[in-house]
């Protein structure tokens, strides 16, 4: 089979369970396809014992050993907290392990037993410490015995997460994905295969999650990349631009537009008008729009979506908008109801959840025409959704949405046109390489009367002044945000966490304020009904997990708290900063950070604090990022490449586009034997 017939709902995987099921529906994860697709952010080389004491951080190494226990003691206010002292088997080190809100390790953890040790150790005052560790019971018998081939758990790898999964939970569901895959078929010509010496399919897919060694793992990427870059630019070629019957624009879709433009409640800034410029003129060209928007966030891009979908829906067309998640999603179509009320545009939204008659009843109203906009998630392009007229889709923010379902989508339509929305600018020429055939419209300015955000620096010395400095905004009836980053169930986190933090924030510092908690384990309609109170104005604090949550628009929010700031990317926290600011009102950013930062860490914040130009700050975020850190080009959407690296890879990116050039023009129906497979894999 091909991997992309793999399409098996992994709730069939033991031990997914529906929650679990949601998660992973926010990493846009729900085939056995899209689990085994996903790439490992990096890898963790269990392969060889470390003994306390010999870890070495410039290598990136974390602690691998044999320890036994001497004691396991609670501590700190409440006692929450476990100090664990362990004693390596080898070298008899001692190290402190520090377990910060993790009492439970009290109770599974004895004192005189013998564990593995995963950790990162570091000096602390005369002594090693740690907290970050995971412990695994071992016998002694079997340490003696079997000694070092135990500790050999080889390279493991290291995911993405989202809300409550854990590294455990990814790496045996995607091992159990594997495991029901059965043989994956490779997808290039056998001479193309030779000729580049890449590994088959089969195995590279097996290796990029569970390498057997180095190599092997350099040889899957390599594979994977090129199948990568081998079909993008296969199906950005193999789509040549189409001569299209336009409908004439009349002077009542100007009329509809102008009306729409003067209802708003604000003039549109020079950028946007020249966007729509472009955009118009693309629409009404002979062939099909295929635009990238890149402006930075609040510098309104979504506003000139909607100008130009009413554009699109006064010459009779049907148009999509797919945001990245439910939320953000039902967020727009909100705003869209609100805005187009008074324009006879039917709107309409479609939630995955929606089963039955009630979406029976949509698609209907969908197939017949009776719906101008709709508004939605992946959803948006299920089997079942059939258009009547599709010819124009956005896409806002596209996290996660890969080259795969953009084709799906493109089949629903009628040669659409396609407008790509995204915050991440992305150098054009890296575009092209990728896309073959793209326009970039770019917004630079902001909306008028916006006030750059200030944003501070906060260590521990300064958070009760950032505490202060929020409760005298919301005093003034602003409203704040605190994000905390996910929390890592596998125990080895000492990050705080937004439960304890909501609850010393609502009873400590703020018990005057309303807040709420809000995060993805909470059942869909709280999370909606949470994010109308903060967007009507009867909350003035949320506390939340992540991005996704936050990606509201409330103009009267001033405050952005982000802890454990070092912890996140450069691009990702200019993106939580674009929460605040969306108004006339001075608004403020507070990074805090913990004192582990080290000094590249330092410097990225200080970036942030230096300027509030998204297109400098993706660029400095190249420069300076650590080993291991995405860029912002690789974490944007648009140019999500799994497995390419877009700096790298460049050379292979050039071979794989020979190839696909000699095959178009020796066999553009790819009628050949040779090519059979990739016919097959394309219609798939
Ligand atoms: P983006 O999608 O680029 O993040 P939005 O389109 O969501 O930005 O706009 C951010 C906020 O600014 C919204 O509240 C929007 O209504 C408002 N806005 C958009 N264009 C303008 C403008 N020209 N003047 C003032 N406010 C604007
Ligand atoms: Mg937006």
């Amino acid at each position: 089979m091909f991997v992309g017939e793999l399409k098996g709902d992994i709730k069939g995987l033991s031990g997914i369970g529906k929650k679990t099921r949601e998660e992973y529906e926010n990493l846009g994860v729900r085939t056995i396809c899209d689990l085994i697709s996903m790439t490992p952010r990096g890898y963790e080389d269990r392969s060889h014992r470390i003994c306390i004491g010999h870890q070495n951080d410039d290598e990136g190494t974390w602690t691998n050993t044999f320890v036994r226990t001497e004691s396991v003691n609670l501590f700190g206010a409440g006692r929450k907290n476990v100090k664990i002292i362990v004693r390596d088997t080898e070298n008899n080190q001692k190290a402190f392990l520090m377990g910060f809100n993790r009492t439970f390790l009290a109770k599974t953890v004895f004192p005189g037993c013998y564990y593995h040790l995963y950790a990162n150790i570091t000096p602390y005052g005369t002594g090693l410490t740690a907290s970050q560790f995971e412990l695994k019971p071992v016998r002694e018998d079997d340490i003696m015995v079997v000694g070092d081939m135990l500790l050999d758990q080889g390279i493991l790898p290291v995911y993405g997460l989202s809300g409550t999964l854990t590294q455990k939970t990814l790496r045996r569901d995607v091992k159990a994905a594997l495991a029901v895959a059965g043989h994956i078929d490779d997808e290039i010509p056998q001479t193309i295969i030779d000729k580049y010496h890449l590994m088959p399919l089969d195995k590279a897919f097996r290796e990029i999650h569970f390498p057997t060694s180095e190599r092997n793992l350099r040889d899957a990427r390599r594979a994977l990349a090129f199948r990568e870059v081998f079909y993008l630019q296969l199906q950005a070629k193999r789509r040549p631009p189409v001569e299209r019957r336009r409908q004439a624009i009349d002077s009542k879709v100007y009329a509809a537009e102008t009306a729409f433009i003067k209802g708003l409640p604000f003039e549109l800034t020079a950028d946007q008008v020249k966007v729509l410029d472009e955009i118009r003129k693309d629409m009404s060209g002979p062939e099909s729009m295929n635009r990238l928007l890149q402006g930075d966030v609040g510098s309104g891009k979504t506003l000139v979506a909607w100008v130009s979908a009413l554009h699109a829906i006064c010459t009779g067309a049907q148009v999509a908008f797919m945001a990245p998640t439910e939320l953000l999603a039902r967020q727009h179509a909100q705003v869209a109801d609100n805005l187009f009320k008074d324009s006879g545009v039917r709107v309409a939204f479609l939630n995955g959840e929606v089963h039955g008659k009630p979406r029976q009843a949509l698609l209907d109203q969908l197939k017949a025409g009776n719906i101008d906009l709709l508004i939605g998630t992946h959803a948006l392009f299920s089997k079942d959704v059939e258009y009547r007229n599709l010819r124009y889709v956005i896409i806002d923010e596209q996290h996660r949405f890969g080259v795969e379902q953009r084709q799906a989508l493109l089949e629903k339509g009628v040669e659409p046109d396609v407008l790509l929305m995204t915050a991440t600018p992305i150098p054009r020429t890296l575009a092209l390489t990728v896309f073959g055939n793209l326009n970039v419209s770019t917004i630079r300015t902001m909306p008028k009367g916006r006030l750059p955000i200030i944003t501070h620096l906060v260590d521990d010395s300064k958070r009760d002044r950032m505490y202060d400095a929020v409760g005298v905004e919301m005093q003034r009836g602003h409203q704040a945000y605190f994000v905390y980053p996910r929390i890592d169930d596998e125990g080895n986190s000492d990050l705080r966490d937004v439960q304890t933090m909501y609850e010393f924030l609502s009873t400590r510092k703020y018990p005057q304020f309303h807040g709420a908690l809000i995060h993805s384990r909470l059942p869909e309609e709280d999370k909606i009904s949470i994010l109308n109170d903060s967007a009507a104005g009867k909350l003035d604090y949320l506390v939340s997990t992540s991005v996704v949550e936050v990606g509201i628009d409330v103009p009267n929010a001033t405050c952005m708290v982000v802890e454990h700031s070092e912890n996140f990317g450069l691009s990702a926290l200019h993106q939580l900063r674009g929460r605040v600011g969306r108004s006339s009102l001075q608004s403020w950013c507070f990074l805090a950070y913990e004192k582990t930062i080290t000094e590249d860490g330092k410097k990225r914040l200080a970036v942030l604090r230096r300027t509030n130009d998204g297109f400098e700050i993706a660029e400095e975020d190249l420069k300076i990022r650590g080993p291991g850190e995405l860029s912002g080009i690789r974490q944007s959407g648009f140019l999500h490449l799994k497995f390419a690296d877009l700096e790298k890879d460049v050379p292979m990116m050039a071979a794989a586009r020979d190839e696909v050039d000699a095959i178009l023009s020796s066999d553009p129906g790819l009628l050949s034997m040779d090519n059979a497979v990739i016919r097959q894999v394309l219609a798939v």
